[in-house]
C-alpha cells in the first residue's frame, strides 16, 4: 500500500485517538501545522511542519525521538509509530513502519489493532534532569 497524503492524514488521526499523556499538546501542533513530505521507502512515514511563527508549547526540548508506539495489526508483524521533534521541540516527523525494524513495505489493507507498547523518547544529548526517588 503506497504512501499518500491521505494515508498520512489517516495515521495522524489515528494517533490523536490514542490515550497518550501529551495528547492535548499534540493536538495543538496538528491544529496549526501540516503534513509536509512523504517517505517513499515503502513505509508510511511522513514529515510534519509547524509554522515558524507558532507559539504552541513544545513536546520536548530540542530535536530527536520523542515517543514510540507499537500496535498489533491484522498482519503477522506489528505497526510501529515513532514521533520526532525538530530543534524547536515541535512535531516534525512520524515514522509508521511495518515491523519494529521496517522489515517490509506496509502491506495492502493493513490496519492497527490493540496497542502493545509505548516508549517515551530517551534523550542522549541532554543530561537527565529527572528527580531521583
Ligand atoms: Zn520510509
Amino acid at each position: 500500500m503506497a504512501n499518500s497524503q491521505q494515508q498520512a492524514a489517516n495515521w495522524l488521526s489515528f494517533l490523536l485517538t490514542q490515550d497518550v499523556p501529551f495528547n492535548e499538546l499534540l493536538r495543538s501542533h496538528v491544529a496549526i501545522g501540516k503534513i509536509s513530505e512523504l517517505c517513499n521507502c515503502g513505509c508510511h512515514g511522513f514529515g510534519f511542519e509547524v509554522p515558524a511563527q507558532a507559539t504552541v508549547r513544545p513536546l520536548q526540548e530540542g530535536a530527536g525521538v520523542f515517543y514510540e508506539l507499537a500496535f498489533a495489526s491484522n498482519h503477522p508483524e506489528e505497526i510501529t509509530m515513532l514521533l520526532f521533534t525538530d530543534e524547536r521541540g515541535y512535531l516534525s516527523w512520524i515514522d509508521v513502519t511495518y515491523g519494529a525494524c521496517n522489515i517490509d513495505p506496509m502491506p495492502d489493507g493493513i490496519a492497527p489493532a490493540n496497542k502493545i507498547g509505548v516508549w517515551p523518547g530517551t534523550r542522549h544529548d541532554l543530561p537527565r534532569v529527572d528527580a531521583a526517588d
